[in-house]
């Protein structure tokens, strides 16, 4: 099989330990399972954008090239929540009259004693965000393939295709 361009980029933000590169390689699984040449192809990968956090301010291509987002927090810490909010309003203000897709993920939900950030607040930061909410376990795989379906169904949905 022939190598093919990638035709999405999505970009993953959040603040370092919240579980990024943990879901951007099961996303790398996924795509050698290449579970979308089925539903007329597709590559999707993930650039790796941390530890850019110190001042909340990020180098701004990051902003600029992702043909979607990410933004992940960390159940398990408010501080990571509030920075996700802040991101938001970030790629809000650097792509303002686009409707790029943002999807906010509450990660690591299989640590449920350790839980600062309860799923209410999640959904409702989405709201207020106007952005699409799902909260995952990068370490116990759930809802990692969805929330990779849905990045792929905005992207899609945004370029009027099937
Ligand atoms: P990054 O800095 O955002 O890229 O975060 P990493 O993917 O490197 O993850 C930081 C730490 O959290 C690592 O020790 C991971 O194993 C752990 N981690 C990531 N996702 C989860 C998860 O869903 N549950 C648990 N329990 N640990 C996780």
């Amino acid at each position: 099989p022939r190598l093919r361009k990638p035709r999405y980029r999505v970009v993953l933000l959040g603040d370092p330990g919240v579980g990024k590169t943990s879901l951007v390689n099961l996303f790398a699984g996924v795509q050698e399972r290449d579970p979308l040449d089925q539903h007329g192809g597709g590559c999707l990968w993930g650039e790796l954008l941390q530890d850019h956090l110190g001042d909340i301010s990020l180098p701004l291509h990051c902003l600029q090239v992702g043909n979607a987002y990410i933004i992940v927090y960390s159940i398990t810490d408010r501080d990571s929540f509030e920075s996700a909010s802040e991101l938001r309003i970030q790629l809000r203000r650097a792509r303002q009259a686009e409707d790029i897709p943002i999807i906010l993920v509450g990660n690591k939900t299989d640590l449920v004693r350790c839980r600062e950030v309860s799923e209410e607040e999640g959904q409702a930061c989405a709201a207020v965000f106007d952005c699409k909410f799902i909260e995952t376990s990068a370490a116990l795989q759930h809802n990692v393939d969805e929330l990779f379906e849905g990045v792929v169904r905005q992207i899609r949905l945004r370029q009027g295709g099937k």
